[in-house]
This record gives C-alpha cells, structure tokens and sequence, in this order.
C-alpha cells in the first residue's frame, strides 16, 4: 500500500482512469454488456462530489437475462464437486489478494471510506473465498439418524440460482461475505449492488471470471433498488434472497419475493447499545468505544451507536470519549492519516445533520461536534459527534444514524441497563463492559442481540453465527450457518425390510 497521500492519490488516478468518463455495464453470462433501456445514472465521489462514470441502471430485461444464465450454469455448478469448486474458490482469493491495493483504493473513492480501514476489508473478502473455499467439500454432508426398523440420513444440495443484494457501506467485503458461501454451496448468484457504490463489484465479477469461475456462475446487475432490486426479488428463476440494508427495505423485499415463496436471509439495521459498568476496564472500554462508533465513517451495521454508561462513572467516562472524539481526524480518505472520511451520499450526510437539530429538539446536550468540520466545505464531511446527557426514548437513541455520531445515555443499575439497551426496535449487537464475570453471563442472556461481545469490540471469527433478532434481521451467516441458508437439506429415510408395513385392502 503507498505509504503516502500523494502516492496513494497517484495510484487511485491510475485504477480509476477505466472508469472515468465511460458507462458501467452489467456482467451477465461472462461478458460485459450494456443495460438493455440505455438508461445510466451518475456515480459521483462523495470527497468532493465530482463523477466518476455513469453506470448502466438495469431494467427488468437485465435481471432476466442475468436470471437465465444464472438458471442455465445451476445445471454444471451445482452438479460439480465440492473439490472443483473448492480449487476455483482459492484462485479467487489469490486474485482478490494479489487486486488488492486497487480494490481498497477504488472503493475509498467510491464511498469515502478511509484507506485504512478498507485495506483491511479488501483482504478480508479473500479471507472470505478461502474460508468458505475450504469448506465446500463437506458442504453437502448430513447427519446419520438411525431408527429402529429405519436408517435416516440427510443430505445438503444447492438451492439453485439466488440473489445477492448489497449495501454501500463496505460493499466489497459484504458481498464476499454473501457471494463466497452461495458459490462454495454449489448456488449460482446473480448479485445487484448499492447503487452509491457500484465500481467494486465490477472489479470482484471480472476477477471471479478471470479465476476461472464458469459463465454465468456469477452475474451483476447494476441499477436502483426499486427497479433492478425489485425484478431479481420478483424473479421465477431466483430460489432465496440473501439481502443486507435497511430493515425497511427487507420488508418491502419480504412482500416482493412472497407471490414466489422466495427463502429470504436479512441482515438489517441496528442502534447498537455498549454498556460501561463501573467496575470495567475503563481504559480497554474507552478504545473499543471510541472505535465502535467512529471507525468506517459510524456507517457499520454493528457500530455501538449506543453509550450507556452507569451513573457513578459517567460524567468522566462520557469526558474522556469526547476528548478522543474531538481528536479524530477527519479528512480526505486516501489520506494515510485519516481516520474518518466523507459520507457515502448529499442525501445521507442531511439525514445525519438533520439527527444534530433532532438533538437540540429533544433537550440533549452536542457535547463534541455537531456539524460540519472547518475546512472540508466540498464533500460529504460530518464532525465526529457525541451527544450526552440523552434520554432512552429520544430519537437519537432510538433511531439508526448510521454516522460518526454518538448518543451516551447514564443507567443506574444492571437491570435499568438491560431495559434501556432492550428498549429499541433493534437486536443486531451489543457490547458490554464489566469485570464481574457473573453479570457477563447474565447479560449474555438478558440482552435482545443477535451478536454480544463482553470485554471486545466486534471481533469476528468467521465459524460463528453473524445475524440481527427483531428489527434487526431474520437468519445466520458464518460457517456451517450460511450453507443452511444455499442449501436444501433432504431427509432420506431407508427401510431395513424388518417393519410391518401397514396394508389396506389386502
Ligand atoms: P438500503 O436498504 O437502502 O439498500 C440496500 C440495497 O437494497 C441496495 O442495493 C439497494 O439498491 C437495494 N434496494 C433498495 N430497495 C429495494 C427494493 N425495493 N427491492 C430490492 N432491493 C432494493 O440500505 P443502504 O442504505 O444501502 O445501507 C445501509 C443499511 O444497511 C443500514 O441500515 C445498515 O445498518 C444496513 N447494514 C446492515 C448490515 C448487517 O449485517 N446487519 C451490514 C451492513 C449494512
């Protein structure tokens, strides 16, 4: 990776030349092609908001056509061995590894995410092709399940062609995360991305079909959601839907896929609550806090967006978040130095100003931030932002922003931290700080998460179950998870021939 600004801009120049000035077709069956309507729509940088190319906005003849190929190459993919698949699947992750540098760098330009931070996501998506590579071949295993007069075993095959639905905010690990265990399943995928983020899922189509994935295994299909999303939601061909973004857009896409029985995974929105008790290592939980809300722009599904601190430690608790708040550097994302970047979107930086007024409203206090940062007028830029002296009920404890923006609620007591961290339409995370191992457990097991971390930042293992409960999503992914979500399980039960077979009209 360069090790300066300027040779970090010099590099981005040279991956971005491909894309500057031309249209972004869709990948289908193998080959580039163009959106059928001829419509595009303009994909702009959110440093400075200049544009980076057009991008062909797909139509529903594009999803059908995507959904054939898709259709057509279930018939090799899901017949050949988990081996095969496992050799393919590696010389992705060799390829992702060996494009990495220009994956990071093409998609800090494309959302704003700090360079930092998406060198890291651009080698995790290999990580995510060989972990799911190497489990391929023992994808379809089962379980033996003997009865007395019967043996009963099951099986796992591929569910066929699935679509992929993605958001922006790191787009290029998220769709590893969904595409590497639909392929090593045996699926055939046919993938939509975030249409604020589009230029990194070209580059993983091209470098799948350069690592010798076959034609048609995998497909994308750029386009507004409402449109291209909608059509691969709808589509015959299209067996499951795994999705990630807004939990209001998973149950848009709930009612889409319903007249085709489509199997839905969800991984939604959250408003994530970190509790600090008193007796925790508070110089461990200042880090983790600090970095759980404004690591990756606050726009993180799992950020802690939630401080809740008990009373007794609170007022210099919620001081010494702020100092290192106040310290973060914001600036441009291919600046080494930078900690925190420009939002994805206009649209989504009003969203998260207008949260600033909201806090004003409601009588919380903007003890750090609260706007835009001095110097940086021209792109998508927000003041790392605490508000303290919040209430549970305030919209800003209740409400994803889904930016540098943090709402520290005090508590008295474990049981007013439990209602207050339940007290959300979310479950995707929690985090919680405390010494005393016994609340540990206890608040494993009170807390509404799908994901809970004592003692940690989120810290993942890709074996473990990744998910949300309530608003926050429907479904696992991670290890054995995800092939239970591409696969069909079938139960084949044989008789030993010693059972009396019940007779009628003999
Ligand atoms: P979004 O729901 O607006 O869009 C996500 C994707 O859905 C985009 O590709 C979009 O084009 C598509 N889409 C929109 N409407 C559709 C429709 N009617 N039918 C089919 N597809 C449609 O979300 P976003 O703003 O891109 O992403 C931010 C959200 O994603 C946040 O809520 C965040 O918490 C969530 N998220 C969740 C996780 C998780 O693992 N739980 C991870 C990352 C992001």
């Amino acid at each position: 990776m360069g090790a300066t600004f300027e040779s970090n801009l010099a590099q981005a120049e040279k991956h971005l030349a491909r894309f500057q000035g031309g249209v972004l077709g869709h990948f289908i069956g193998g080959e580039v092609v163009p959106g059928a309507s001829g419509e595009t729509f303009a994909n702009n940088t959110p440093i400075d908001g200049s544009l980076i190319n057009q991008v062909a906005a797909g139509a529903p003849e594009d999803v059908d056509q995507a959904a054939n190929a898709a259709w057509e190459a279930f018939a090799e993919w899901g017949a050949c061995s988990g081996e095969a698949r496992r050799s393919v699947l590696h010389r992705i992750a060799d390829a992702i590894e060996q494009r990495a540098e220009e994956i990071a760098l093409v998609e800090s330009w494309d959302t704003g995410q700090p360079l930092r931070f998406m060198s890291k996501a651009a080698v995790r998506g290999a990580e995510n092709f060989r972990f799911f590579a190497d489990r391929a071949p023992a994808a379809a295993n089962g379980l033996s399940l003997p009865a007395a007069h019967h043996h009963n075993f099951t099986l796992r095959q591929p569910l066929g062609p699935v679509g992929v639905i993605t958001p922006w905010n790191t787009p290029f690990m998220l769709s590893t995360w969904k595409i590497a265990p639909a392929l090593a399943a045996g699926c055939t995928v046919v993938h939509k991305p975030a249409e604020w983020s589009p230029l990194t899922a070209t580059l993983l189509a091209e470098i799948c079909h350069a690592a010798g994935l076959p034609p048609g295994v995998l497909n994308l299909v750029h386009g507004v959601g409402e449109v291209a999303g909608r059509a691969l939601t709808e589509h015959p061909h299209v067996k499951a839907v795994a999705f990630v973004g807004e939990s209001r857009t998973g149950s848009q896409i709930m009612v889409q896929g319903a007249p085709t029985l489509k199997r839905v995974h969800f991984e939604l929105g959250g408003k994530n609550p970190v509790l600090v008790f008193a007796d925790a290592d508070l110089d461990r939980a200042v880090d983790a806090v600090t970095f759980m809300i404004y690591s990756l722009n606050g726009e993180r599904c799992t950020s802690s967006s939630r401080l809740l601190v008990q009373q007794s430690i609170y007022d210099a608790f919620v001081e010494r978040v702020g100092e290192r708040a106040a310290r973060i550097r914001v600036g441009h994302p291919l600046d080494p130095a930078t900690e925190v970047g420009p939002l994805i979107h206009p649209n989504h930086l009003q969203k998260v100003l207008s949260y600033f007024e909201v806090a004003g409203q409601e009588g919380a206090c903007i003890a750090v931030g609260g706007g835009r940062p001095a110097g940086l007028a021209q792109g998508n830029y927000v003041a790392p932002t605490l508000f303290s002296q919040a209430k549970a009920q305030m919209r800003i404890a209740q409400e994803e922003i889904f930016g540098p923006v943090l709402t520290a609620v005090p508590f008295a007591d474990e049981a007013e931290a439990v209602e207050i961290a339940n007290g959300v339409q979310y479950g995707l995370a929690a985090y919680a700080w405390t010494r005393d191992l016994g609340r540990g457990q206890r608040l494993a097991r009170a807390l509404d998460a799908g994901m809970i971390w004592i003692n940690s930042e989120n810290n993942r293992h890709l074996p473990t179950p990744f998910g949300g409960m309530k608003a926050s999503g429907i479904g696992r992914d991670g290890g054995d998870y995800s092939f239970d979500f591409y696969m069909e399980t079938k139960n084949v039960c044989m008789a030993h021939d010693t059972h009396s077979v019940p007779a009628l009209g003999r």
